[in-house]
């Protein structure tokens, strides 16, 4: 049996949080490969090693020689402070005079942003006694940048033969000419997910400094409780609506081989944590799973008479947004009306151009803008077997005087998606948690 283990920055930022972790690591034999992201925040007004690195590269292309070398000093600063905490016999002096001679070589700011994850390997490696991989090595990526998965899994699966414990340090690979890649913030995700695939794990567990999926947004409603189990279909539907604890990407290598992903606290290693799974048959604690939200959303309401048995209609209308360049959310449409929302923030500068689009194309009788709405997520596989869950929800927030403003049920009957007026958000979520969870009807 395998066991990848993912560590986020928050739980390699010092010496003591390094040791947790390696206490974790050594009470399971299990937990052979091991994925550092680069140190994170030591306390809330600290700075990510990866945020020092980016605005170290800035000074490097600048020429700002000056300023830079302090900044990389800072930055060695963080890792000896690790490495003497400790007490490994081990420096990073050559690495640092390599990392400083391609800063000025301006060797790109991929490779500048990698190198925290770089060094944190090897410490690790280091401290562990395993083996060490450079991602550049094993992590492929294609000629246009793009993650190369086929190639990857075969190099790194041939690779993690050779080693029987390994770290391989998160967030970059190389394209075949050796330029380093990075994935997109917190990429580290992704890479512990396509070493898990690439060793067939048993089991991926992330650790970070949270035990796992709350049901709700803990800054809406007060010690939430958290998700244990929750599958990869209901976490896309969470995490595109807002909840951040998993990058989004890092579902897809180990859905594919239905490898469960156990999202675990650092700082409370016994806590249970959130399983990610393919499908489970264990009933949910609650009818709902979670439910998550955001504001700023614009609906753009198309009236036409008749506009039912025009064919072509729809595709008329969404075309005007193509063209564009702006993806839509939800279409909810009735007899004579054609309802699109878009992001706000994409849609304002873009407003007046859609709606001669719209003119010129679909020729509605009139169309009407509504800002300032927020999209509300219910979500949970539990739904499709209970009747009502819809009345509950419309009935809370009837209560909690909420209005609202549209209503998108998915044919799997795995969410309902809820539009109110940003004003109403906190509050419609509230309404939400307390039927569901609270008083547990
Ligand atoms: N260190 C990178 C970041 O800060 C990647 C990661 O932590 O996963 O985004």
């Amino acid at each position: 049996m395998v066991k990848v283990v993912k560590f986020g920055g928050s739980s390699l930022a010092s010496a003591e949080q390094f040791r947790k972790v390696g206490d974790i690591i050594r009470a399971d034999a299990k937990r052979r490969y091991v994925v550092p992201s680069a140190p994170g925040k030591r306390h809330k007004n600290d700075t990510k090693v990866t945020d020092m690195l980016y605005s170290c590269y800035a000074l490097a292309e600048a020429g700002d020689e000056e300023n830079m070398k302090p900044a990389l000093r800072k930055i060695r600063a963080r890792y000896n402070e690790i490495m003497n905490g400790l007490k490994l016999k081990m420096t990073l002096d050559d690495e640092f005079k390599i990392i400083e001679e391609n800063f000025r070589k301006k060797a790109g700011i991929d490779y500048a942003a990698s190198r925290g994850e770089y060094l944190n390997g090897i410490i690790m490696a280091n401290y562990l006694g395993f083996d060490f991989i450079d991602a550049a090595e094993v992590i492929r990526f294609d000629r246009n940048g793009d993650f190369d998965a086929e190639t990857t899994n075969q190099i790194l699966r041939e690779r993690l033969k050779k080693s029987e414990r390994a770290v391989i340090p998160g967030f970059y690979g190389a394209k075949e000419n050796g330029a380093v890649v990075t994935f997109s913030r917190g990429g580290s995700d992704i890479t512990g997910s396509i070493v898990a695939k690439a060793c067939k794990a048993d089991l991926y567990e992330n650790w970070t400094d949270v035990s796992g999926f709350l049901i709700a947004d803990p800054r809406i409603i007060k010690d939430p409780k958290g998700i244990k189990v929750i599958t990869y279909k209901e976490l896309r539907e969470l995490s595109y609506m807002g909840a951040t604890v998993l990058h989004e990407d890092a579902i897809f290598p180990v859905r594919k081989e239905g490898i469960p992903i156990n999202i675990k606290n650092t700082n409370a290693p016994e806590d249970h944590g959130t399983y990610i799974v393919e499908s489970t048959c264990q009933k949910p604690e609650y009818t709902i799973t979670g439910i998550a939200g955001k504001k700023g959303f614009v609906a753009v309401n198309i009236e036409k008479d008749m506009m039912n048995s025009e064919i072509g209609f729809g595709r008329k209308v969404l075309a005007a947004f193509e063209e564009n360049d702006i993806s839509f959310e939800h279409t909810p449409s009735g007899i004579d009306t054609f309802t699109v929302f878009v992001h706000q923030e994409e849609f304002e500068g873009k407003e007046q151009s859609v709606l001669s689009a719209l003119h010129r194309l679909a020729e509605p009788d009139s169309i009407d803008l509504e800002a300032d709405l927020a999209l509300i997520a219910v979500v949970g596989r539990g739904m499709k077997s209970t009747r009502g869950t819809a009345g509950r929800i419309f009935s809370a927030l009837a209560h909690a005087n909420v209005n609202v403003k549209m209503i998108d049920q998915g044919s799997s009957e795995l969410n309902i998606i809820i539009g109110v007026h940003n004003d109403d958000f906190e509050n419609a979520i509230k309404a939400i948690y307390d039927i569901f969870v609270e008083t547990q009807l």
